[in-house]
């Protein structure tokens, strides 16, 4: 591509930062407006009186191979801290109490977690027969075709909350968990597809990472590469096509107007609607997205001496059930999870509070949600007393939910894409909202200007 064409990233989360850092090293002339005035989107660490505060996602996981790719080119690669080996034991809430969750084979099978009906029921799964390829079924009706209610009410329930803030009719299979849909596509069975089925395991991958100073070193050292290239506190408002692009954003509440031949964006869905273009057709499809189902979740990071906590956060925290009518979603035992988190003879833990089971609960004002939280913590954890710091975070839109019509927004997007010469649209509007499927997507992005220079 000529050094005189130039690419426009709208969007300085980590998909935008992404893209406009692969576009930068290859030569080619970028742009990164963000609206805010800082960089990393939800990605975001806080250093409080000595405990380091994860307010957005918390990990990484090595499972893609651009995740890698990214890091090594950063330098970051040998940066990572891995999650230490407590953060295997996986608590749930069961009758009241905190429960290890199941996760080998054996204790699965010869553990009391699950009723004996539950575990039989697990060894014929591989005899009900698979649904039609075509079929687009809620995670609730999958998982109670294949595995019975007390799993879905158990593990899937919890674990649906824990990544999506969703509860499990809010998920079509296929979209939100597409290699649980392939498992049963291709080998007619989960049991048979956990056993026998490929995964992808990088070279010396070791599981879940994250960074001495947490996630905010990805941002931190893209941006530091990117430099000049990023505007931050510039909102794009507005897109038109001509012979080339134009942008309109705003800045210190002054109008800018930018050029560029190709447009990249990265953005929550929401954001995404909210940006008027010229054309009707792409206009309508993009407000679409803005319908896409995202609840608020609040997250309330907590510092404790030791000896406030009776229990021993021996684990990587616990997922609740929404059958224990709790008014909490979960909580990670932070300063479990990585070493170094918390100041000595301290621990910290992270709530999350609403998605779409309750979501009049996250918008809670913050001295009734603390009033909240610190009652459920002290009945579950045993824990006592004025915490030393408390940080909250209210995420207004969270995480996308991919429904049973989530194709059509796909197909909207495909067509509004080939339509629209030059327009690229990435990020979790479509698949994938764990940082390693955005990381692929700003990689995708980036791929997309690098094959067609001219659009
Ligand atoms: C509480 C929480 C916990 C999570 N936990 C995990 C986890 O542990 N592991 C994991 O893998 N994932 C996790 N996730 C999901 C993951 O963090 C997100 O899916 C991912 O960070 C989204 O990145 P993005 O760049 O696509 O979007 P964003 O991070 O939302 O970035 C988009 C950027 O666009 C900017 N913007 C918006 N409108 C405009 C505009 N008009 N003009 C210019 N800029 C604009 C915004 O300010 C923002 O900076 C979590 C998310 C949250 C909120």
């Amino acid at each position: 591509m000529s050094a005189s064409r130039k690419t426009l990233v709208i969007g300085g989360g980590i998909t935008g930062l992404t893209a406009a850092w692969r576009l930068h090293s290859a030569g080619h002339r970028v742009e990164l407006l963000e609206a805010g005035n800082r960089v990393g989107g939800m990605i975001r660490t806080e250093n409080i009186d000595g405990f380091l505060a994860e307010l957005g996602p918390n990990t990484l996981q090595e499972n893609r191979a651009e995740t890698a790719e990214l890091l090594k080119d950063l330098g970051l690669d040998d940066q990572r801290v891995y999650a230490g080996s407590v953060s295997k034991n996986r608590y749930i809430l069961r009758n009241g109490k905190p429960v290890p969750l199941p996760l080998s084979p054996v204790s699965l099978f010869f553990g009391g977690f699950f009723r004996p009906s539950t575990r039989l029921r697990l060894l014929g799964e591989p005899f009900i027969r698979r649904a039609p390829g075509d079929t687009v079924e809620t995670m609730e009706t999958f998982v109670r075709r294949r595995l019975g209610q007390e799993l879905l009410d158990y593990a899937v329930n919890p674990f649906v909350a824990g990544t999506f803030a969703a509860r499990p009719p809010d998920l079509a299979v296929r979209y939100a968990f597409p290699r649980l849909h392939r498992m049963e596509q291709e080998h007619g069975s989960l049991v048979k597809g956990a056993l026998f089925g490929k995964r992808h395991k990088p070279e010396g991958g070791r599981g879940i990472f994250s960074f001495k100073d947490g996630l905010q070193a990805i941002p931190n050292a893209l941006a530091g590469r990117l430099g000049g290239a990023i505007h931050t506190g510039t909102r794009a408002v507005a897109l038109e096509k001509d012979e080339k692009w134009k942008a309109t954003a705003e800045r210190n509440g002054e109008p800018l107007r930018i050029e560029a031949d190709t447009i990249l964006l990265a953005l929550p869905p929401q954001a995404l609607g909210d940006i008027r273009i010229t054309g009707r057709s792409l206009e309508e499809s993009l407000s679409l997205t803005a319908r896409l189902p995202a609840p608020p979740l609040s997250v309330l990071f907590l510092g404790y001496r030791r000896d406030q906590v009776r229990h021993p956060l021996d684990g990587f925290g616990m997922l609740v059930p929404e059958k224990e009518n709790r008014k909490i979603l979960g909580a990670l035992f932070s300063s479990s999870l990585f070493t170094g988190r918390a100041p000595d003879g301290h621990v910290s833990l992270t709530v999350f509070i609403g998605g779409s089971r309750q979501p009049e609960l996250a918008t809670k004002p913050l001295p009734e949600l603390e009033r909240l939280v610190r009652g459920e913590l002290k009945e579950l954890f045993g824990v006592e007393g004025e915490p030393c710091v408390i940080r909250h975070t209210l995420w207004p839109r969270v995480i996308p939910h991919y429904t049973v019509d989530h194709g059509k927004l796909i197909d909207d997007l495909d067509a509004l894409e080939s339509e629209h010469r030059g327009l690229h649209i990435g990020g979790p509007v479509r698949q994938g909202v764990a940082l390693g499927d955005c990381i692929a997507s700003g990689f995708g992005l980036a791929g997309k200007v690098l094959e067609k220079p001219n659009g």
